[in-house]
């Protein structure tokens, strides 16, 4: 039994068969408030996705949610602690989950709750859409041609903390090693850090980046590396990632060398072309040419920076959408932070969380209910019904509150 977190009784929990989620129709899904502007932008969201499933599926299907505990929310409850084990737990025992930002406890022995949350739960691919949605204040000319997914891989690369203090002991131990055994050179007292890229990281992202390719009839899984400079990291992570695609993909994969040589530069239906671009280039034709990308497979740094910089063309933080993700559990997750400024003001945009929601329908298969929204949401931002931070950047909108944005959404479904 569960000390604060209350199933709904009559709800019911989604499972695993044969690799596959089996979604019921009244599925219990976990949901985390967060800080900050959290509880603002969940309690929209909670509404206008409870109003697409009901108007998408008659009633038919419904959503029972089941509220969990992090951050402050949870310390009220749990004595002080920021990280309820039972937490943990039910997130794993309902397989789907989505959350609100958190605030990082100062000094409360982590280093940030969501870092804790993808350690414990090993979720290793950071999945972020990005895709305009027209009315949607954006830098580029045409961003109606930026329409990617992202996976970055998210437990390793050079955030694994293996770092070394410039003039500490181990900071020596390690210089001397590098330079009498290994015959490396570099500065005195340089920092060091490692950058370990393992085959089996690489492989689990990319895999899941393909078998996501595969899935939703997309054209190409670009994997993006600086392997011409870090041969035995980001280079292995380009070659680890062909195979994959050769190894267990073969027959729904052609590389981009034999679209050209055997296809004449057009793939054949049912098939994924696998490239691979230089990750300083792919900024530029993210911005360029972001028509000849679907799905991009990256390393955890590259991926953190590229995901921004893919945001901001098509709308910011305010609305992009991410979840991370292990091989079946899945938490969803508004991709800012928790905006204290504006905490419980009932001003800020929802987009992010509301389409990593949309994300979610999709993930359980609940596409018709997801669809409504994509589309209904053009519509209102068309009407210029949108938050102050759009309002700022569009002539002639109606700014509104949060939840005023979602009733005119629910409206418009
Ligand atoms: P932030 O994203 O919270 O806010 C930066 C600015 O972005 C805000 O002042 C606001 O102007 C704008 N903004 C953010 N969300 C918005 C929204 N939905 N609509 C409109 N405008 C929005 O970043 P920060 O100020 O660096 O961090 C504040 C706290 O959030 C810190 O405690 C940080 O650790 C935490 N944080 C949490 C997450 C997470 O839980 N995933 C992510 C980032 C930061």
């Amino acid at each position: 039994g569960y000390k604060h977190i209350r199933y709904p009784s009559d709800g019911e929990k989604i499972t695993v068969k044969d690799g596959q989620l089996k979604v019921p129709d009244n599925p219990i899904l976990g949901y985390v408030e967060g800080d900050g502007i959290g509880p603002d932008i969940t309690k929209a969201c909670l509404r206008i996705w409870d109003a697409a499933v009901e108007i998408a599926y008659n009633g038919r299907r419904k959503v029972h949610w089941a509220e969990l505990f992090l951050g402050e929310k949870a310390a009220g409850l749990y004595d002080g602690d920021y990280f309820p084990a039972e937490t943990l737990e039910a997130v794993k025992d309902l397989i789907v989950a989505i959350k609100g930002p958190l605030t990082t406890p100062v000094g409360g022995g982590f280093r940030s709750l969501n870092v804790a949350l993808r350690q414990e739960l090993d979720l290793y691919a950071c999945v972020r859409p990005v895709r305009h949605y027209a009315g949607v204040p954006s830098p580029l000319k045409k961003p109606e041609k930026v329409d990617v997914v992202i996976f970055r891989e998210n437990t390793e690369d050079v955030y694994s903390g293996i770092e070394f203090q410039s003039g500490s002991d181990d900071q020596k131990k390690l210089e001397t090693f590098l330079r009498d055994e290994m015959g490396a050179t570099f500065f005195d007292e340089s920092g060091l850090g490692v950058k370990p890229i393992s085959p089996f990281a690489t492989k689990r992202l990319v895999r899941k980046a393909i078998q996501y390719a595969i899935d939703n009839g997309r054209e190409s899984v670009t994997l993006v590396h600086k392997g011409n400079i870090m041969k035995f990291t980001e280079g292995a992570f380009r070659n680890w990632g062909y195979e994959v695609a050769r190894e267990e993909f073969g027959e729904l994969t052609i590389t981009e060398d034999e679209l050209y040589s055997e296809y004449n530069g057009r793939a054949p239906e049912g098939k994924v072309v696998i490239k691979d671009r230089i990750a300083d280039i792919i900024f530029q034709l993210m911005l360029l040419r972001p028509d000849e990308f679907d799905v991009l497979a990256t390393m955890n740094l590259n991926g953190d920076y590229l995901s921004d910089a893919c945001a901001a063309e098509v709308g910011g933080v305010g609305i992009a959408p991410g979840a991370n993700m292990a091989d079946h559990v899945a938490v969803f997750e508004a991709t800012h932070g928790t905006a204290p400024k504006y905490a419980n003001q009932n001003k800020v945009n929802p987009g992010s969380l509301l389409f990593s929601g949309v994300m979610m329908l999709e993930y359980i298969g609940w596409q018709e209910a997801a669809d409504l929204i994509t589309l209904s949401y053009p519509e209102v931002i068309r009407d210029k019904i949108v938050t102050y931070d759009f309002a700022r950047q569009i002539d002639g909108a109606t700014e509104v509150g949060t939840s005023q944005f979602a009733d005119a959404l629910i409206e418009q479904m």
